[in-house]
């Protein structure tokens, strides 16, 4: 029995997905009268009358090159949270299985877990903000299916030790270990999703709304085991990334120089920006980050996020968050807004 034999939940193994028009057929030459579409155009004016590729192969083709990886360990999404939603379902059965989160962290591996009845179990990071080997360990048995770790961790903004990953996914071989790297273009360090050969556990999950700059569009990437990835497509909606997106993402991907030019721009701003902060008395202390987020200790978060709100500068109050105490996070913003952002500070 393969891993994802055992991890998968048994009614999905056995399910018939639906079949779409495009899949019986995926020629791109033909008289398409097979998909009830509109066969003069659309309302829109533009060419999207025809229902997109429920795969992707195109980008999936171009990315797979670009991320070293096969096209079949690849699974996009509407946004990540998709991926996110639908690793739990794959492999989450309600009110059985558990899953384990390292807090503070990112606040969807919970709610989706908490849609879907799935018990999630905490294990704090330190005081560093790295994983506590022992506390994870307390809180896995048999039951637990999925760990996730955050890196470049969100609200934290620290890479997470490489080491401690690599401890992780060795000491917990029948449990997904899922990294999210929605911020790893920020960091000095490489993607695990090289090390998918080495580790069957591994999942890695990606996204084109930071460095990439395209938060509005709503695409995502995991990637991870060809037997897993082809069970997220079975439980996906046919259609989720649409046509639109499907096209802008390919032009995108013709064009990483600018995405690496802008994350350049921003980790110049994040020096700065610490630096200004630094100079200021109402900081306490200013967390190192290996993202586009700066983790901001202040004498008195919350009416400094407050006064900052009604100057209209928003940041992202993280005081009530276990390890954030008195803490706002801010993420990087171009010259003019942190420029903004210090001199609102400045008057308090
Ligand atoms: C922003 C973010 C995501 C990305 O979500 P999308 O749905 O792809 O926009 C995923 N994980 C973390 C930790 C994030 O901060």
């Amino acid at each position: 029995m393969s891993l994802y034999q055992k991890l998968i939940r048994t009614h999905l193994q056995s399910l018939k997905p639906y079949s779409s028009a495009r899949d019986e057929y995926s020629g791109k030459e033909g008289v398409f009268l097979d998909a009830n579409e509109n066969p003069y155009g659309s309302v829109a004016g533009e060419d999207l009358n025809r229902y997109p590729d429920p795969y992707q192969w195109e980008i999936k083709s171009k990315l797979a090159e670009l991320k070293g990886c096969q096209p079949e360990q690849i699974f996009l999404g509407n946004g990540s949270d998709e991926a996110i939603d639908l690793l739990i379902k794959a492999v989450c059965e309600p009110k059985v299985d558990n899953m384990v989160i390292l807090p503070p962290t990112y606040g969807m591996y919970q709610v989706c877990a908490d849609i879907q009845q799935v018990e999630v179990r905490k294990a704090n990071l330190t005081l560093n903000y790295q994983p506590d080997l022992t506390a994870i360990k307390e809180q896995i048995d048999g039951q637990t299916k999925i760990i996730w770790v955050c890196s470049p961790n969100n609200p934290t903004g620290n890479l997470i030790k490489e080491e401690l990953i690599l401890e992780i996914l060795q000491s917990y071989p029948e449990v997904i270990v899922v990294i999210d790297e929605a911020y790893i273009d920020f960091a000095k360090q490489d993607s695990f999703i090289t090390r998918l050969n080495d580790y069957e556990n591994l999942v890695v999950i990606q996204t084109f709304s930071k460095a990439w700059g395209m938060a509005g569009l709503r695409v995502g990437m995991g990637f991870g085991q060809v037997e897993l990835i082809a069970m997220l497509n079975k439980i996906k909606y046919p259609y989720n990334l649409n046509l639109q997106s499907q096209r802008i993402i390919l032009e995108a991907l013709n064009n990483v120089d600018l995405k690496d030019q802008y994350v350049s721009q921003i980790l110049v701003q994040r020096e700065l920006l610490a630096k200004e902060l630094s100079k200021l008395e109402i900081v306490k202390k200013i967390h190192s980050s290996d993202s586009n987020q700066l983790l901001v200790e202040f004498e008195n978060a919350k009416e400094i996020f407050k006064t900052l709100l009604e100057s209209k500068v928003i940041v992202r109050d993280r005081s009530n968050v276990v390890l954030c105490d008195d803490c706002l996070r801010i993420s990087i913003g171009t010259e003019v807004e942190n420029q903004r952002l210090i001199v609102e500070l400045q008057k308090i």
